[in-house]
C-alpha cells in the first residue's frame, strides 16, 4: 500500500526554497489547501490515486511557502 509518509507523520519534509535557499514550511497537501491541515489523519489513497494517475511515480503534491521571500511552490513527495 502506497503512503506519503509526510502526510501521515512519518517522516517531515526538509525544504528549500528554491528562490532564494532559505528553509522553507511544508504547508500540507496541496489538494488540501482550503481545508484545515490534518497531518496525521489516514490519506485514502484512491483520492490521491486520482489526483496522481497521469504520473509515473505516484506522488503527493505538497504546498511549500518560504517565509523568507514569500515564495510559494508545490514539492512532489514519492510515496512509498
Ligand atoms: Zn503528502
Ligand atoms: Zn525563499
Amino acid at each position: 500500500m502506497l503512503l506519503c509518509a509526510v502526510c501521515n507523520g512519518i517522516r517531515m519534509l526538509d525544504l528549500v526554497c528554491p528562490a532564494c535557499s532559505y528553509a522553507a514550511e511544508d504547508y500540507g497537501r496541496a489538494s488540501d489547501w482550503n481545508g484545515p491541515y490534518a497531518p496525521y489523519e489516514p490519506i485514502e489513497f484512491e483520492d490521491m490515486f486520482a489526483a496522481t494517475q497521469l504520473e509515473d511515480v505516484p506522488v503527493c503534491r505538497h504546498s511549500a511557502y518560504c517565509s523568507h521571500c514569500s515564495h510559494t511552490f508545490v514539492v512532489e513527495v514519492v510515496m512509498e
